[in-house]
């Protein structure tokens, strides 16, 4: 009897892991973005960038190398599959090292390194040896042009950092948008230097922008889709909804307990990081509500 069982049960334990195998995405991938002859998503691991094929060169975006250099070397080959080209730019999402380090195969190709002002402050004084330095700075706004494309930067003021540049492919209605707007999840770690009130203002600008479809900096959720205007409306909401809830608590001296403890929302409970990310929203917000911070 109990081996007929083990028969049975085992099957299923064999089943479930070789589906979850199958499952499983190779640990990094170059891919085309539909519908586009040029744009190019390079993921490795949970982590993600955008790059453009010209015919006068690439622009590339964040490096994605922190703590594997081989991620950004890797990013540099499968550059060179595709084209025979120069790479000619690599432009910085924010300051983040999970996006930006690694950028020195890059430099090294002979890629003008582009970032948002406040970005090249902070790597100036944190001086990580894995990140080099922009070579150019943007402050409110920078189009670059090259090949027959044209990409523009826009500062939209401080959010999940305060050197965040949204990437912007207007023929192709494209936006590459990196940690202020999660696609399909909650924001989680992230919050320890995010603002929250700005950040508000800064999704309802690009709310404003003319563009259809949004890259994420880590695939979004489910399947690694890219996002819309209902996502970035979505997030924007959750925030909202977040800040108010957590408002009404604080002003009667519930920060930092029990709302980091005990308090939900409910309505967010299906997104798929809603347990391990809560505490991070509710602690950032208690920081504002119940701080003043
Ligand atoms: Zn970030």
């Amino acid at each position: 009897m109990s081996r007929i069982l083990c028969a049975f049960a085992c099957g299923i334990l064999w089943l479930s892991s070789a589906q979850a195998q199958e499952q499983k995405p190779p640990p990094f991938a170059a891919t085309r973005v539909d519908g586009t002859e040029n744009v190019y998503i390079f993921r490795y691991g949970n982590t993600q960038a955008m790059f453009v094929v010209t015919k006068d060169g690439v622009i590339a975006t964040d490096p994605i190398g922190y703590g594997r250099p081989q991620a950004s070397t890797t990013y540099v080959d499968e550059i060179k599959k595709i084209t025979d080209k120069p790479i000619k730019y690599l432009i910085y999402s924010h300051h983040h090292f999970d996006h930006i380090a690694g950028g020195k195969p890059f430099k090294d190709a002979g890629a003008r390194i582009i970032a948002h002002k406040r970005a090249k402050e902070r790597l100036a004084v944190i001086k990580d040896p894995a990140t080099p330095l922009p070579d150019e700075t943007v402050d409110k706004k920078r189009i670059l042009n090259l090949g027959g494309t044209t990409l523009e930067l826009t500062y939209v003021g401080v959010n999940h950092s305060d050197s965040s540049l949204v990437m912007r492919l207007p023929n192709e209605k494209l936006i590459f948008l990196v940690d202020f707007i999660p696609v399909g999840t909650l924001p989680g770690r992230g919050m320890i230097d995010f603002y929250p009130l700005e950040a508000e203002s800064s999704i309802k600008q690009v709310l404003t922008m003319d563009w259809e479809r949004l890259i994420p900096g880590h695939p979004g959720s489910p399947g690694g889709r890219l996002g819309t205007k209902k996502d970035a409306q979505d997030q924007l909401t959750f925030l909202q909804d977040a800040s108010e809830a957590v408002k009404v608590e604080a002003r009667q001296g519930k920060c930092w307990d029990p709302v980091e403890k005990e308090m939900k929302l409910p309505k967010y409970e299906n997104w798929p990081n809603y347990q391990t990310a809560l505490p991070f929203v509710l602690r950032r917000y208690c920081g504002l509500w119940g701080r003043g911070t």
